[in-house]
């Protein structure tokens, strides 16, 4: 029988679908819709159809437009958002609307934007054999060579509009009105030369090529062991049969090496998901991946819903990166949803760190995924050598200890630059009374304000308040206000102050808003332009410095005392990353760390030992306490302006899940305040609910929350559920 009723998810916070009467057009699974709902319109994806609904025919609203001829996503990638909705708690209509561009959102035809393409002119043809002198014109005319290119192609290569008004005045090249050929096999060329793999590489091509299949490999190599090439080996046998490859990077503006390595290995489309696309051009990235146009699709987190035709692999780069997991609406990890992808479309992916998460660490050992242990730097770098800094009783300089400012000043007097970490924005992480110790505190959170000397202002990290700096203490009245505590950018004028030989250059959140003002401070370092180089974790990542020969970490005690239990894994990362900086391209590096508890086992262990002997031990340790990846987490926040109510609501919250039948290796720790107790003037609670298995956690909550959204207080505060937490504040 023909189907009369659609069920249509909308992007709204409720955890149903609506019935809307079909019309002349029977839309299928996966399309889009626009219906009426209450006074307004909204665009819904069709998710099932019907014949009967359980409200009467005649109440039901016809849907007025449907806005695709076909589904939007692939059925593998439509069957992964559904079930992530579920596991993650997340309305289908709203994962749905999440995970599609703007203008897509927004109703508008799933059609590329015409866009002009350039192809080389019959005179144009002629110049190829003695191009002009121009680099940028030759560039442009080399890259026609093989037939036309989009224009926003060319600019991806890094040709200006100039360059292409210019030509096409001489009349070498012209506008064409078709797109060019789709098919980029035809063009396929892997076209700069390889090196030859080391006998790890080799052996980890060899396994992750001799299958197609669904297969999981955790590549486990230390920085610069060459896991990119692998990565650019296992691409090949992919594009050679015209499939695409899938790249996930934890943020792109922080890898354009790694990208520019893809651009220069294979001659194929490559689409950049980049933050800086505006909604066309990410409807042109995002149907460019749908109609296999484009044959690599670089981009972080979200790329993994790019709607690839014919996916072939898919690659995370810096697998335990935190940037995986969404923190806010649809929280899923990116992660563990790339593995389910890969399964649902039977093909390889491939997990890349030298610092692997003790989750996918544990699924290696377990023997679930393949193990491919890269243990040499390839290219004869050296590892640097690494030694704690015992700063106690010593005198701090803005956080600088004697030996250390010694150290760096060997390194620097031998053309070196030098590198310093420091997890903490600003001047000064508080202000305090130097007579009665009345520290400066935000009136709606509880923290202190954080000193930015250059703008003049004191302001609150967590909520975004700013003030003037106060010329008086606000208890005593004493005009002796001092700083606590040192920041980046302190320590940066303080540098500049020991160091005026040397030019001194700050990297962090405050300084690189700017688009484009990252890459610029990159390329400045690699030219060396600075010497000295001060950075939040944000320059831990991915980035090879080989003029680099110390680095130092300035406080690694904040980190010790932290009561996150993934905090001694994070610092083991971060410390293995930035070691990883220094000491490439044949130049020893030494990493320096200072800290006030040289005994402490868990910084011992990171200096005498490496990373992986403190992953297992860590592994061992949450294996006793039954901590992730050994049972699995969801966290419910709530905050509101009662606090006492916002208590309660977890109170009867942890009712509900008492209620369902609980395994005994089920718990349920809280409710309890949560670790910033008052934020932004509303006071915060969570609770824990453990299982020993996601199909548990995820059976257990699915009954529990049909309770809980019930509860009349779910109304009245702030709630929201994290499955899978990485972050516990
Ligand atoms: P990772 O991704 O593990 O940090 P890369 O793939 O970036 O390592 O490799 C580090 C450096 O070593 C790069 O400059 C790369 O070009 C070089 N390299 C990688 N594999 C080889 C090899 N087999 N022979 C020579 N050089 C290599
Ligand atoms: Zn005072
Ligand atoms: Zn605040």
């Amino acid at each position: 029988m023909k189907p009369i009723i659609a069920q249509v998810a909308l992007p709204v916070p409720l955890h149903k679908t609506f019935d809307y009467r079909i019309g002349h057009q029977i839309p299928s699974i996966g399309a889009r819709v626009r219906v009426p709902f209450g006074k307004q319109n909204k665009i819904g994806i069709v998710t099932a159809l019907s014949e009967t609904s359980s409200f009467p025919f005649e109440q039901l609203k016809p849907i007025m437009e449907v806005l695709d001829d076909a589904p939007l996503w692939p059925a593998s990638l439509y069957k992964v958002l559904v079930w992530a909705s579920r596991y993650y708690q997340c309305p289908l209509g709203e994962t749905l609307s999440t995970v599609l561009p703007v203008h897509l959102r927004k109703g508008k035809k799933a059609k590329r934007e015409q866009e002009i393409a350039w192809a080389l002119s019959c005179d144009g043809k002629k110049q190829l054999t003695c191009l002009p002198k121009a680099v940028k014109q030759a560039q442009l005319l080399n890259l026609l060579r093989n037939g036309g290119m989009l224009q926003s192609d060319l600019i991806e290569n890094e040709v200006k509009s100039p360059v292409i008004k210019n030509l096409q005045e001489k009349g070498w090249i012209e506008p064409i009105k078709d797109s060019p050929p789709v098919d980029w096999l035809s063009r396929y060329a892997v076209i700069e030369e390889k090196p030859s793999l080391n006998q790890e590489q080799a052996i980890a091509v060899a396994t992750i090529n001799s299958n197609s299949e669904f297969a999981c490999y955790l590549i486990d190599g230390v920085t610069g062991s060459g896991k990119t090439e692998i990565y650019l080996n296992a691409l090949e046998p992919v594009l050679s049969k015209g499939k695409q490859a899938l790249i996930l990077v934890p943020e792109i503006g922080l890898t354009p090496q790694t990208i520019d390595r893809f651009k220069r290995r294979f001659q194929v489309p490559i689409v950049v998901l980049h933050s800086a696309l505006n909604d066309t051009e990410r409807l042109n990235a995002w149907l460019g991946a749908k109609e296999n146009e484009a044959g690599i699709i670089i981009g972080t987190r979200s790329a993994l819903f790019s709607p690839c035709k014919s996916l072939g692999i898919i690659i995370l780069d810096e697998e335990h990166d935190a940037s995986y997991k969404q923190q806010d609406g649809f929280r899923y990890h990116a992660r563990d949803l790339a593995v389910m992808r890969a399964h649902e479309e039977k093909i390889p992916v491939l997990l890349g760190s030298a610092t692997p998460s003790l989750e996918s660490l544990n699924n290696a050992l377990s023997g679930k995924y393949h193990h491919l242990l890269l243990t040499v730097r390839a290219g004869n770098a050296l590892k640097a050598k690494q030694s704690l800094l015992d700063v106690r009783g010593l005198y701090l300089e803005a956080g600088l200890s004697a030996p250390l400012i010694a150290e760096m000043r060997k390194h620097l007097s031998q053309g070196n630059q030098v590198m310093l970490f420091l997890n903490r924005r600003g001047y000064a992480p508080a202000l305090m009374c130097h007579e009665c110790g009345w520290l400066c505190a935000c009136k709606r959170c509880d923290a202190y304000f954080t000193l930015h000397q250059k703008e003049n202002q004191l302001r609150c990290h967590h909520c975004g308040t700013h003030r003037a700096i106060m010329p008086q203490c606000e208890s005593c009245g004493s005009t002796q206000i001092i700083t606590v505590g040192v920041g980046t950018e302190q320590l940066e004028t303080q540098l500049t102050t020991l160091f005026p030989e040397y030019k001194t250059i700050r990297i962090d959140r405050d300084n690189t808003r700017r688009k484009g003002a990252l890459e610029n401070y990159l390329n400045a370092i690699h030219n060396k332009e600075y010497q000295i180089l001060i950075g939040t974790q944000m320059l831990a990542k991915g980035h090879h410095f080989p003029d680099v020969t110390l680095v130092a970490l300035i406080d690694v005690d904040s980190a010790l005392f932290c009561n996150d239990f993934r905090a001694p894994e994070r610092l083991a990362q971060l410390l293995v990353q930035v070691a990883g900086r220094a000491g490439r391209a044949y130049k020893p590096g030494y990493v320096l760390l200072q800290t006030h508890h040289p005994d402490n086992a868990l910084l011992q262990s990171l200096i005498s030992q490496d990373y992986c002997h403190f992953a297992r031990a860590a592994l061992k340790e949450r294996k006793e306490t039954q901590l992730p990846p050994f049972s699995f987490f969801a966290l419910f926040r709530a905050e509101g302006n009662q606090s006492e109510q916002v208590e309660q609501f977890l109170q009867q919250t942890r009712t509900a899940l008492e209620a369902t039948p609980i395994e005994t290796q089920c718990a349920l720790m809280g409710p309890l305040p949560a670790p910033l107790h008052r934020r932004a003037g509303r006071f915060r609670w969570q609770l824990i609910f453990q299982a020993p298995t996601r199909q548990i956690l995820l059976q257990r909550l699915s009954q529990a929350l049909l309770a809980i959204r019930l509860l009349p207080l779910s109304n009245k505060v702030r709630w929201s559920l994290d499955i899978e937490p990485q972050d516990m504040s």
